[in-house]
Parts: structure tokens; sequence; C-alpha cells
């Protein structure tokens, strides 16, 4: 497993608490309870990885992993952001937004939704940020285990149409499960490559 040298590094509220910007990193991102910390869990084999991410006071940080030397997987906040107060909020939009405009070591964006609830519009914010740069993403349509085998096709055909109309062939979409391990291997080789591991 590429990824499984992942480590906490830091936390970050402001743009210049970020690791310096000449390596690659993965951004993930995905609405709160979408199973984006179980993802992070599954593709790196560690069990409490992403943890960190969810003490209190970090859901307005990026929470970076290094995974080698200049390699980084980074934890993107899950939101809630619909709670908190207006000046925070917009203090994270601003940071997040130069984020995706100005980091030169993303490679990459992920973006882990419920199969059962694909494509929300925080989903689709993700999705425009990473794309207006000219990045490419991937969808992970996590706890596939919670529907039948026809109900994933069907699902994974849906959201892949949808995809493909709005960003042509930039965004990729699969199957995943933190719970049965499907679609790990998979999901794991597109960050792995995304990093150039
Ligand atoms: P996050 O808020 O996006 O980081 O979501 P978590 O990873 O904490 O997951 C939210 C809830 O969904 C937890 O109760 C997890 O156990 C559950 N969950 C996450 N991934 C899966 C999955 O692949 N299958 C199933 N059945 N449950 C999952």
């Amino acid at each position: 497993n590429p990824l499984n040298g992942a480590r906490y590094l830091l936390a970050a509220h402001l743009p210049r608490q970020l690791p310096p910007d000449d390596g690659r990193e993965v951004a993930f991102a995905g609405r709160s309870n979408a199973g984006k910390s179980s993802a992070l869990n599954a593709l790196t084999g560690h069990n409490r990885l992403a943890r960190t991410s969810k003490t209190p006071g970090r859901t307005q940080q990026l929470v970076y992993f290094q995974v080698a030397d200049g390699r980084h997987l980074v934890d993107l906040p899950g939101y809630g952001y619909a709670k908190v107060p207006q000046d925070l909020r917009s203090h994270w939009l601003d940071f997040i937004n130069g984020y995706f405009r100005n980091r030169q070591s993303l490679a990459g964006l992920v973006v882990v939704m419920d199969i059962r609830h694909p494509l929300r519009e925080y989903d689709r914010q993700m999705l425009a940020y990473a794309t207006d740069r000219g990045l490419p993403a991937h969808c992970l349509l996590t706890k596939a285990d919670k529907l039948g085998r026809g109900q994933q096709s069907q699902a994974l055909l849906t959201v892949r149409r949808q995809l493909a109309a709005q960003y042509g062939d930039s965004v990729g979409v699969q199957l995943f499960s933190s719970e049965s391990k499907q679609g790990v291997d998979e999901a794991r080789a597109v960050v792995a490559g995304w990093l150039a591991l």
C-alpha cells in the first residue's frame, strides 16, 4: 500500500501555516458524515488516522497527512459550515478559494459522497473549484455496502452520466465502501498516481 506511510503533519487555518508549496498533494472533500474519515483510514490502512481532523476546533482547518517526503493528503473540512458564524464562514471560504486557486502542489481532488445522496450542492462546489483550475477530480460513492448490486450499478451509472455531461472526462467516479473495502484498491491507485508514488 503506497499510502501506508501516512502520518499526521499539521492543521492549518491560515494560508501561511500551509507546508511549503513545492510537493504534491491530493485533497479530500465531503459533506460531514459522508464517510470521508473512514475513506481516508481505509485508503491509508490506518484505523484512526483521520480522527485528528474531527477534534473540536479543527473542523475549519486543512489537516495535512504526510505520506512521503513532500507528498501529502489534505483533509478539507466537511461542514457543518452552515452552522458556523458568518464572519468565520467568509474567512473560511476565502481560505478555500485561495487554496484551490493558488496551490501549485495540488494534483487532484477526491470528493467522498454517500452513494444514497450524491452530487449535493457542496460536492458540486468542490468539483467546480478543481475543474475551474483544470485539476482532475475523482468521486467515491461510498457506503456502497448499504445498497444491493443492482442499485449500486444504477447509482454509478447515473452519477457517471451527470459528471460526463458537466465535466467531460476530467472527473472520475467509482463505487467505494470503507466497510467491505470494495473499491479501495482502485481509489488508492488514483491517489497514488496523482502523488506520483
Ligand atoms: P465523515 O464525517 O465524512 O468523516 O464520516 P465518517 O467517516 O466519520 O463516517 C460517518 C458514519 O458513516 C460513521 O458512522 C461511519 O461508521 C459510517 N460509514 C463510513 N463509511 C462507511 C461505509 O463505507 N459503509 C458503511 N456501512 N458505513 C460507513
